[in-house]
């Protein structure tokens, strides 16, 4: 028995799979939450798609969360690319500087001043895990708690998140640890 209701070879609205995996995210139990929020979070370019389950052998193969069991109609993968890791590299003092600059020395998302430079944490606009470059134009200087609140978030979250905003969010993470 599986825990999914997926089938080998059925067409799924991609809108109604994403809810579908996080809600098992969700239900505890399950090893390596935050890599495959990753992948899930990968899937919302494509929520207004349809998407063929076709997994390839047992075990990872044949989880909904491996994207590579996602094809389009033609048989290409649904998303393209998503496991060829670019290597993330640091970012150099002069870039780092450059990126601060872009807010004068605040954090892009709760306003809060970097007091030292390890404070700040350069943020990829568009990620990079789909492909956002390392240029300054696709940087900037988030604060750790704010770099920490979105990365462990689903989707769901951060809808809750930009609904109420950040702050009374993050308060409750400070007091559940
Ligand atoms: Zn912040």
């Amino acid at each position: 028995m599986s825990w999914h209701p997926f089938e080998r070879g059925k067409s799924y609205a991609v809108s109604r799979i994403v809810p579908i995996l996080l809600e098992h995210l969700e239900s505890g139990g399950v090893k390596d939450v935050r890599d495959k929020t990753r992948l899930v979070g990968l899937l919302e370019p494509y929520l207004h798609d349809y998407a063929l389950f076709q997994p390839h052998s047992t075990g990872w193969g044949a989880s909904p969360y491996n994207l590579s069991t996602w094809k389009k109609e033609d048989g290409s993968k649904l998303v393209a690319n998503y496991n060829t890791e670019r290597k993330r590299k640091g970012f150099s003092p002069k870039v780092r500087l450059q990126v601060i600059a872009k807010t004068g020395g605040y954090c892009y998302s709760c306003g809060e001043k970097f007091s030292k430079p390890s404070d700040v944490w350069i943020e990829h606009i568009i990620p990079f895990s789909v492909g956002g470059s390392d240029e300054v134009e696709n940087l900037l200087p988030g604060c750790r708690l704010c770099n920490w609140t979105r990365r462990n978030n689903t989707p769901h979250q951060i809808q809750r998140m930009l609904s109420v905003g950040p702050w009374p969010c993050a308060k409750s993470i400070r007091t559940q640890n």
